[in-house]
């Protein structure tokens, strides 16, 4: 626990727990997703050590590989899904939060129903409308989870997004706000979809504040990355 990564992880969980308590929540009303994409499995391994309990990876390739060397923890897929992936994906991913097209929507309920699971998933949403990046624009999430009632399969629980990159966090929040919103029309037209996964190293706190129930962080516990993730 007083291992480089343990301060820090102890660090970020106390920065969560005050930014919840600034905007009126419960400190366990946001769950920390520790991003391990690029680290090495001894590292993992030191913030597992530390109390870290979630994992995020980026590709379902690597993911495989650390998840059969650290079974027990519990791993998230937090890049984009490829539809012929989806049957890994549904073997080794307690929450996919990159669900982003009715054919991948399908694919998944697909391989649920033949592994006897439920599919648990967030629908990524583009919230800056960048075209390079992935995520579906907000006009077009309804559409999805109408058409997705019809798989059996698939639970879809919550909105993620990652907004155009900003050095300040304020300039972002407007993003984080927008996907809260979103979820509100939403449950006035009933979908009820209880999980924001929004926030990532150097904006989390602002992403809290605006109501994030998962926060993606990996430079803040693990350190800079050497390779792009
Ligand atoms: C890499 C990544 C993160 C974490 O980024 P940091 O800035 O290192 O905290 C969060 N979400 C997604 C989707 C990522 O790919």
């Amino acid at each position: 626990m007083s291992g480089e990564i343990g301060k820090r992880l102890a660090e970020v969980q106390a920065r969560i727990r005050a930014a919840a308590a600034r905007s009126g929540r419960a400190p366990d009303a946001v769950r920390l997703v520790a991003v391990s994409k690029t680290v090495p499995v001894a590292r993992i391994q030191e913030a597992l050590a530390a109390g870290v309990t979630i994992l995020g990876e980026n590709r379902v390739q690597e993911a495989r590989d650390k998840i059969r060397l650290l079974p027990g923890a519990t791993w998230h897929l937090i890049g984009h899904l490829q539809t012929n992936k989806a049957r890994l994906a549904v073997g080794l991913f307690a929450l996919i939060h990159s669900l982003d097209s009715l054919r991948l929507a399908e694919e998944l309920d697909r391989h649920g129903a033949q592994a006897g699971k439920t599919v648990r998933c967030l629908v990524e949403v583009n919230v800056g409308g960048e075209a390079q990046k992935s995520g579906l624009p907000a006009a077009e999430v309804p559409r999805l989870l109408a058409a997705a009632r019809r798989l059996p399969a698939l639970s879809i629980e919550g909105l993620m997004a990652i907004p155009p990159f900003h050095p300040d966090p304020e300039a972002v929040r407007p993003y984080f706000r927008a996907l809260r919103e979103l979820r509100e029309r939403l449950a006035r037209d009933g979908f009820a979809l209880p999980e924001l996964s929004m926030g990532m190293s150097h904006d989390f706190e602002a992403a809290v504040e605006e109501g994030a129930t998962m926060v993606r962080v990996g430079t803040a516990i693990f350190g800079e990355r050497n390779a792009e993730g």
